[in-house]
């Protein structure tokens, strides 16, 4: 069994406390490996560690030298796609298809911002500064540095992407930074780790590290490190808040990226197959567990039968169950704790009045941990099922008449991350996407981001957000010089 190890200044440790944790292959019920079991000695060595490159060597280089590193990074992973491929899909029965993707995906990603090397910039500012004889005599530029030694803690649903996302960013911009993977799906990110390791040992010590542990005892020394200058989450809301409360005293920057429940808008001139297919490939895509998902629709009454017969249609049509069948379109959740979730809230929708109308199971598969896809009609818009986070397989279906009253409905959320508008009639494109309050509004397509976008949910599901330039400058620091002359 693979006992992966943390990387800590360079160097790939045990846990001071020489203890380890088990991983489990969700899909066959089977230990696979063990990572450490860090604690706050373990986050901090690694802090200590980023914040020597920091005030030594790192921010000072060209930020195209730091680039040569991320190009490095994407190498490495395209040399072991494979293999990384298959230990994703073990640590979390990701289908295999969709591993594949996100480890091709999360090398692209260490391309992209390498590309961004020569073109992040700051700005020069007129100045309305003007010597005796009214000639100006002032410039003003708006230059940035990096934020210094930044916190990166991930999620399991993605947590190989997750982590460059962070990552990424970070190396570009001269932050040393500390990963903290999930204690659920360490072992791919350990396993990079280790071949960072073993293929780049030029990388100067401390400007990467990994540290695994749990969040209440890593997560939040690393929140509370006076060092630390920004964390950046991925995860729930729950864990959001705890780390605001962390770092409160610091006064400190925060960039969260939490939970959604996404609407998706079916107007009357929708193309009925196309949303079905889009919004049934949002809800099923990884069994439910992805951020930006469908999670509840509402649909025009005038199209809502032939909606939800071929929305039913296509669940029941649904194949699950081996990560690597090539029909699968999901395999196991990723947990028994998470299956019990799903099984929890649906079952007290249903008690609440809600009618199944396909699934509403869990399903007996001889392994891992199934839920049926599953489609619930007769939700009231302040009901459990319909304002919380489900991340399962199970859709919440709603009939709208009045267009005010389905835009209220759809805001009517704590939650912000993502939206989808499903119309033929561009007008009503542009008033719906005009109206919708959401970090993202996808249309005519599945909810899915781009790595050149900006992923950045209002109210509850964030503050800050990743990707693209807006992403890049979350690192940096602005500063406004004034040079009169
Ligand atoms: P989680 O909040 O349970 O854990 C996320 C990470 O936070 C883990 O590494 C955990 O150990 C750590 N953590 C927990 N408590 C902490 C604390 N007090 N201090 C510091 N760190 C702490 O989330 P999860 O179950 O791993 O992931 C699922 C959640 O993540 C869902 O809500 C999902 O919507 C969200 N998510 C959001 C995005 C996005 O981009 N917005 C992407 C993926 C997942």
């Amino acid at each position: 069994m693979a006992q992966l190890k943390q990387y800590i200044n360079g160097e790939l440790v045990g846990a001071s406390t020489g203890e380890w944790f088990d991983v489990e292959n969700p899909y066959k019920l089977e230990t696979i490996g063990q990572a450490p079991k860090g604690n706050a000695e373990d986050a901090n060595a690694a802090i200590e560690a980023a914040a020597a490159a920091y005030k030594t060597s790192w921010p000072k280089l060209p930020a195209e030298t730091r680039a040569g590193y991320l190009k490095q990074f994407a190498q490495i992973i395209r040399d072991n796609q494979a293999e990384l491929t298959d230990l994703l899909i073990a640590e979390q029965a990701k289908i295999a298809g969709l591993a594949g993707v996100e480890i091709g995906f999360t090398a692209s990603y260490f391309d992209y911002y390498a590309g961004w090397a020569n073109i992040y910039e700051g700005e020069v500012i007129n100045s309305s500064s003007a010597r005796d004889d009214g000639t100006s005599n002032e410039n003003i530029w708006l230059s940035y540095k990096p934020i210094g030694v930044v916190g990166g803690i991930c999620p399991w649903n993605f947590p190989f992407f997750v982590m460059a996302r962070k990552v990424a960013p970070a190396i570009l911009t001269g932050c040393p930074i500390v990963i903290k993977p999930s204690s659920v799906t360490p072992l791919t990110t350990l396993r990079f780790a280790e071949l960072i390791a073993q293929n780049i040992p030029e990388l100067p010590k401390g400007v990467l590290n990994f540290v695994t542990g749990g969040g209440a005892t890593v997560g939040s020394a690393i929140t509370k490190h006076p060092a630390i200058q920004m964390v950046s989450l991925t995860g729930s809301v729950e864990a959001g808040i705890e780390i605001i409360k962390d770092s409160a005293e610091k006064v400190m920057k925060t960039s969260l990226e939490l939970g959604g429940k996404a609407p998706a808008l079916v107007f009357a001139d929708a193309d009925i197959d196309l949303a079905v297919d889009r919004i049934a490939a949002s809800r099923l895509i990884f069994s439910g567990q992805v951020c930006n998902c469908a999670e509840r629709a509402y649909v025009h009454e005038s199209v809502y039968d032939e909606f939800l017969t071929k929305l039913k249609a296509n669940f029941d049509a649904t194949a699950y169950g081996d990560p690597y069948a090539a029909d699968s379109v999901y395999s196991s959740q990723v947990s028994a704790d998470q299956l019990d979730k799903i099984k929890a809230i649906t079952e007290r929708a249903v008690a609440a009045g809600a009618e199944v109308v396909t699934g509403g199971a869990v399903a007996d598969k001889g392994t891992g941990y199934f839920y049926q896809p599953t489609i619930l009609t007769g939700v009231a818009q302040d009901s459990e099922i319909v304002q919380k986070e489900i991340f399962g397989p199970v859709l919440p279906v709603l009939k709208w008449s009045d267009y005010d009253a389905v835009i209220a409905a759809a805001n009517d959320c704590e939650y912000g991350l993502t939206s989808s508008v499903f119309s033929t009639n561009v007008s009503t494109v542009m008033q719906a996407i005009k109206d919708l309050n959401f970090g993202e509004t996808y249309v005519n397509r599945e909810h899915f981001e781009g790595l050149q976008g900006f992923h950045a949910g209002w109210r509850k599901s964030g503050i800050g957000g990743a990707d693209g330039k807006h992403g890049l400058y979350e690192y940096l620091q602005s500063q406004v010089t004034y040079l009169r002359y």
